[in-house]
């Protein structure tokens, strides 16, 4: 086997044991290469399942929350996705594989710009990325069938709930910044939304405002 195929089987064989047992999850995270989302830093720890500082101070998650969040997102072909956090690109070109169409919102501009230089250079033509405050959502291409916020709020944003069509569902971590915080999975139907509490996760906090270098 080459050095190639053996990291992939143990990316993949990492995944499976913490959880990642979505088929469709797990093929769309076998054709998306970490690497090139690492850029020129911890490029060689780019296949192990921890977190990684990418640039603006942010981090790339840890694989298997990636997997688990996209597993609790429940996407089919047909959604369209909104992503709160595009930070590295990773988890966005993960979605869309499995998405119709991916839109991604960073506050920090120069992450926006470098995710869509991989985009482009994968090929990944149903993602758009933008530079905005992800907290008020995406208005002008609400409402979503599903939302992933990958930093953390003290509570859902009320204008994300606003946004998540009827029958939609929403992933997202809650909780202090400096503390452990919860992933939560939000479905919206006709009576409302149910909240339901998926596992502790730790996450970079969801800031208000653009990014100073925007
Ligand atoms: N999903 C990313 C990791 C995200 S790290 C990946 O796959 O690599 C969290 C990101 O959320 C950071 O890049 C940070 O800049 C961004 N962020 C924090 N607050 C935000 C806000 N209000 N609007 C948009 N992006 C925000």
């Amino acid at each position: 086997m080459t050095d190639e195929a053996e990291r992939k089987m143990q990316f993949l064989f990492a995944l499976r044991s913490r959880g990642v047992t979505d088929k469709r999850v797990l093929s769309a995270m076998e054709a998306i290469d970490r690497g090139p989302f690492i850029r020129h830093y911890f490029t060689d720890r780019a296949y192990e399942d921890m977190p990684l500082p990418i640039a603006c101070g942010q981090t790339i998650s840890q694989p298997s929350v990636v997997g688990l969040m996209t597993q609790a997102l429940d996407v089919s072909a047909r959604d369209k996705v909104l992503e709160v956090g595009t930070g590295s690109g990773y988890q966005a070109a993960v979605l869309s594989q499995l998405a119709r169409r991916v839109y991604t919102v960073d506050r920090h501009k120069r992450l926006v710009r470098e995710a869509r230089e991989v985009f482009d250079a994968l090929g990944l033509t149903n993602i758009t990325a933008f530079t905005a405050d992800g907290s008020h959502g995406l208005p002008d291409q609400a409402p979503f069938d599903r939302i992933i916020v990958t930093a953390a709020a003290e509570d859902p944003p009320g204008p994300l709930l606003a946004q998540l069509k009827i029958g939609g569902i929403m992933v997202l971590p809650v909780g202090q910044s400096d503390a452990v915080q919860s992933l939560i999975r939000v479905s919206r139907s006709e009576s409302g939304f149910d909240y339901r509490e998926l596992r502790p996760v730790r996450f970079v906090p969801l800031v208000e405002g653009l990014g100073r270098d925007s």
